[in-house]
């Protein structure tokens, strides 16, 4: 099927460009093609944004896209069954199929969480988990829309070689494995010592170059950027506007989920606020074409040690505050100086959103919660119900508001995180739920024993 427009048919009214294209945020003038190695405006150096013209879009209706997503998700049509790549025409039309990298990511589970959101109080909870995907958290949906680019960009002849970036762990797993998935070769810089054993041995394991610098996020993404600056290796940080792309299509696919119906609130872990500024930009497009008629209120969920965006949001967002992050064990968001800083004060403004944080105790205590009504909870998620909790204890979020948290990454990828809690020995937490083995001699009679002391009898 083609989903290509020429401008020739579709009679513009204006002289705006019709493909999807690269603008600056900031507003200077230009347009600047997607397959162009570019991660900044060259006019004002700020961030880049890919626009999609509305003309093209509006060629169908609301009704009409909603069916035509509803008919495609998880289906094997190639490359439509991705949760990404249903939306292909709201995400990158031009690209076509056969450069397509995909590995079957999005369409993951929306669950009620019946027996936490009674706990909290707040029955009409859901738990978005995008951890259940490929490389186990959301950094799939927006590494298979860059990859799939930079694959187009090198059967036309691009001289990229390479693929490069500077990780908290997550976005190299997934860099490495799309990249390993393409055939081209990946790049990863690491903070040492400061991801998880999941985390490192996946780029490992997918044969990517992984570097390890003695240094912390801010640092490594200090000297990816100086690597990445002459073309031949392009940066697949979130800087690139390109992950934006695929990760919109989380807000997307929460809509179709409650079938086409707009949670009250959303909240997100964050740390580069990357995600978040994604969320925003899904949630105007559908209102744009008139698929929604609201936009949830989003909330920025940080961690206390590593707050930049929570004490700019105390200040009205009167400027941008960098901190030197601090230890946190919610390692994917320990980012002290957030590159789409500019992108996630639109999101919560024009969202009606928050910012608020939670402590290491606070984040420890909502993890083990979660899992004892069922979830696997990684920290960040933590991060993200321990905020539920506070905002819901300020009287913000309403017994009778449907909220969805976004479960970031999957919880096996933290079992360090987990054992640390459940064996007591976190340092500074309090296991206040640690439910360790009980280890028993192998007779009928100590277990006997043990089973009457546990629930009577
Ligand atoms: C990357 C990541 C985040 C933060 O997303 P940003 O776009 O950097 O704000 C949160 N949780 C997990 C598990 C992540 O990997
Ligand atoms: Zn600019």
């Amino acid at each position: 099927m083609s989903t290509h427009m020429s401008s020739a048919t579709a009679a513009p009214s204006s002289t705006e460009n019709q493909q999807v294209h690269f603008r600056c945020f900031n507003g200077c003038e230009g347009e600047h093609s997607i397959y162009d190695v570019m991660y900044r405006c060259p006019t004002c150096d700020g961030l880049l944004e890919v626009h999609h013209p509305r003309e093209p879009l509006q060629t169908k209706n609301a009704y009409q896209w909603k069916q035509l997503f509803d008919s495609r998700a998880s289906t094997t049509a190639w490359p439509y069954g991705s949760g990404v790549w249903s939306m292909k025409e709201w995400v990158v039309p031009s690209l076509r199929n056969e450069n397509v990298v995909s590995m079957c990511e999005g369409n993951t589970n929306l669950f009620w969480a019946d027996r936490l959101g009674k706990q909290l109080g707040v029955p009409d909870l859901w738990i978005k988990l995008c951890g259940n995907s490929h490389t186990g958290s959301f950094k799939d949906l927006g590494m298979t829309v860059l990859v799939s680019v930079v694959k187009q960009m090198m059967a036309d002849g691009s001289p990229v070689k390479a693929v490069a970036c500077a990780s908290t762990g997550d976005t190299s797993a997934a860099l490495a494995a799309y990249a390993a998935y393409a055939g081209i070769p990946a790049v990863i810089f690491l903070p040492q010592g400061k991801v998880s054993t999941a985390q490192l041995i996946q780029p490992v394991a997918n044969g990517a170059h992984v570097l390890a610098l003695d240094t912390d996020f801010d640092g490594c993404m200090k000297i990816v950027q100086e690597v990445t600056a002459d073309q031949s290796i392009y940066l697949a940080n979130s800087m690139n506007s390109l992950r934006i792309e695929g990760q919109k299509t989380v807000g997307m696919e929460i809509c179709r989920q409650f079938d086409w119906e707009v949670p009250d609130w959303i909240i997100i872990p964050v740390g580069n606020l990357g995600n978040i500024s994604a969320l925003h930009k899904g949630f105007k497009l559908m209102m744009d074409l008139g698929v929604v008629s609201k936009m949830p209120r989003l909330v920025a969920a940080q961690a206390e040690t590593a707050n930049p965006f929570y004490q700019s949001f105390k200040d009205q967002f009167k400027e941008k505050v960098s901190v030197k992050a601090q230890d946190t064990l919610a390692n994917a968001i320990r980012i002290g100086d957030p590159v789409s800083y500019a992108k996630a004060v639109s999101a919560v403004k024009e969202s009606g959103g928050l910012v608020e944080q939670a402590s290491e105790q606070e984040l420890a205590e909502a993890a083990a919660q979660a899992d004892l009504t069922g979830m696997f909870t990684c920290p960040h998620t933590g991060v993200a119900l321990a905020v539920l909790k506070k905002l819901v204890a300020q009287g913000q979020i309403k017994k009778s508001d449907r909220t969805v948290v976004v479960s970031t990454a999957h919880g096996l990828k933290f079992t360090d995180f987990k054992v640390g809690y459940h064996d007591s020995n976190l340092p500074g937490i309090t296991s206040e739920m640690a439910n360790p083995a009980t280890n028993l001699p192998a007779t009928a009679e100590a277990v006997k024993e043990e089973i009457k002391k546990r629930f009577g009898g």
